[in-house]
């Protein structure tokens, strides 16, 4: 059984990499939340708040929101009750500015980094569909199966705004320019384990699960 106070995990890959579908395992198997930042953006969004409406266009272009409302955003997530005996990161920090600031109230103990290619990341976007009202997941090819209806909940299976080419450009680009630092700021410090994410989800998740 894994330690589970001790697991305050980042997980980093570029968009197609997996990473959302491998936090989703990490929280069942640790038994701490997985807490993502865009979907703590798109909550606000969706609820039409103040905060929502400010960051609505950095959204919905695949620009990065500014750092002061994200950080409060993910500082106010923590401080929940379900995420006092750990958490798992999807999306925080995107910039080295971010990864800095976190250091004095993130306290991470490992960094997941998930590499995959930039084609293998555009072909698997693409592909992908997602639920407009839960965090469900599928490819356009699941969607012939489905409908357009999730499997999971009443909502319907969409392709994300943020999932179009030429957001998903924009996004990949955005990654190798202001993220790929921070995977070199945390292989510095040491935290940083890295996964080849063209592997299968069972395999990659248990090579995650073997390092914790
Ligand atoms: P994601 O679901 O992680 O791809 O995030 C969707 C969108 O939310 C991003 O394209 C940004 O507009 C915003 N976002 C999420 N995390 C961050 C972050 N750490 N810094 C700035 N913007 C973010």
């Amino acid at each position: 059984m894994p330690d589970i106070g001790e697991h305050r995990l980042i997980l980093i890959g570029p968009q197609g990499s997996g990473k959302g579908t491998q936090g989703e395992l990490l929280q069942v198997y640790l038994q701490i939340p997985t807490i993502s930042t865009g979907q703590l953006c798109r909550a606000e969004i969706e609820k039409g708040t103040d905060i929502g409406k400010s960051i609505e266009g950095f959204v919905h272009d695949g620009a990065l929101v500014p750092d002061a409302i994200v950080i409060a955003l993910l500082k106010e997530r923590i401080r929940e009750y379900d995420a006092q005996e750990g958490f798992i990161i999807d999306g925080f920090p995107r910039t080295v500015e971010q990864a800095r600031d976190a250091e004095g109230w993130l306290h991470p103990t490992k960094v997941i980094v998930i590499e995959i290619s930039k084609k293998l990341a555009i072909d698997r976007m693409s592909a992908r569909r997602a639920c407009s009202q839960c965090r469900y997941k599928t490819t356009a090819s699941n969607v012939g199966l489905h409908g357009s209806q999730c499997p999971r909940c009443p909502g319907k299976l969409i392709q994300r705004d943020d999932d179009r080419p030429e957001a998903i450009q924009k996004r990949l680009d955005m990654y190798s320019a202001v993220t790929e630092p921070v995977v070199e700021y945390y292989k510095q410090t040491g935290l940083a384990e890295r996964f080849n994410g063209s592997l299968s989800i069972p395999l990659v998740f248990m090579e995650i699960a073997h390092v914790l």
